[in-house]
């Protein structure tokens, strides 16, 4: 089949050669000296445009309790603020107009996640609380129910029904903002005629961040499913899991806390103490992965980390799809 050996990197091609990888395409920052460098190997290079890059604080989420932050990695803002949306679409241009390739690559086209803390709970900036009145929702209401759910999520979904309820309004805001200027965005892809493609998170944290699968199929024409099993930061499934369960209850051995993730992530996790530093089996990642291509079918690409588990995760897979790896 065409393309069915295809593998693509993000990070250190270096290393990816080192591990004796066939590489294909190639996943970086834009950047007119790696486009040339690339290209040179024979291979694909695809930019990958980090969506909420923040300037400074001002441009923050604001969380439930009115806190200001910038999330993920200290670099990123709201993606309702206008200066961000600004930049972002002058980038796409930019990558569209002075870079020779053919696609483009959305990286956390987003809100903040578990790995945030509190600061998941967001986004009650200006714009978006623009957006909820839009929505005929009561910004001041939303607020206080969360912060409820907040101090009672242990007990989920037992919880004071109001309080379920800002749990949903919550996520259909952020699923409704990350998807209005996802069409925004492709608006301007396509008239470039550039591939809009974007790595987003695993099925069972993608819609707390906004990310819903159903609409991401129909807006972009590749999708990068992150399956990072063993790291520290944004995006790590391990992680956000772990950082998920500790917003959920102090008590990470109390059984109602992997009962409570499981309704919220559909994860079965056995062990949450030793998440963060062991990591998740490839049978979760498997799942995933099925999860996400049940949804998005041929547009789905599992994205591993190149590391020794991961390529045995994907020895299999390889002769079957594209695979992506982050060195
Ligand atoms: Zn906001």
């Amino acid at each position: 089949m065409v393309g069915s050996r295809t593998i693509g990197i993000y990070g250190s091609l270096q290393r990816a050669y080192s591990r004796g990888l066939r590489v294909s395409e190639y996943y970086a920052r834009p950047d007119m000296s790696i486009a040339k460098r690339v290209s040179e190997e024979g291979i694909k290079y695809v930019p990958v445009v980090w969506v909420p890059e923040a300037q400074n604080l001002s441009q923050g989420v604001v969380n439930v309790f009115g806190e200001r932050r910038l999330f993920a990695f200290s670099n990123s803002g709201c993606i309702s603020n206008l200066g961000i949306r600004d930049k972002l679409l002058s980038t796409i241009e930019d990558v569209a107009t002075k870079l020779e390739v053919d696609s483009v690559i959305l990286d956390a086209i987003r809100f903040p996640s578990p790995h945030d803390g509190l600061t998941l709970f967001s986004c009650f900036c200006n714009y978006c609380q623009k957006v909820m009145k839009d929505l005929g929702i009561d910004p001041e209401k939303l607020k206080l129910g969360l912060r409820k759910l907040i101090r009672s999520l242990h007990r989920y979904p037992y919880v004071e029904l109001n309080s379920l309820e800002s749990l949903y309004t919550w996520i259909r805001v952020r699923q409704h903002i990350v998807r209005e200027l996802l069409k925004l965005i492709r608006e301007k892809s396509n008239n470039y005629g550039l591939k809009l493609w974007a790595a987003i998170f695993p099925p069972s944290l993608a819609w707390l961040v906004g990310q819903n699968y159903t609409f991401m199929k129909d807006l972009l024409d590749e999708v990068h499913v992150m399956l990072y099993h063993r790291c520290g930061g944004a995006a790590c499934l391990n992680h956000e899991v772990y950082s998920l369960a500790k917003l959920i209850s102090r008590d990470l051995r109390d059984p109602n806390t992997l009962r409570v993730l499981r309704m919220l992530t559909g994860l079965d996790i056995e062990d949450l103490e030793h998440l963060e530093y062991e990591g998740l089996g490839s049978e979760v990642l498997v799942r995933e992965f099925i999860n996400a291509k049940n949804i998005l079918g041929g547009k789905a690409v599992p994205v591993f980390q190149l590391s020794k588990e991961g390529l045995e995760m994907t020895r299999k897979l390889r002769a079957l799809v594209k695979v992506a790896y982050l060195t």
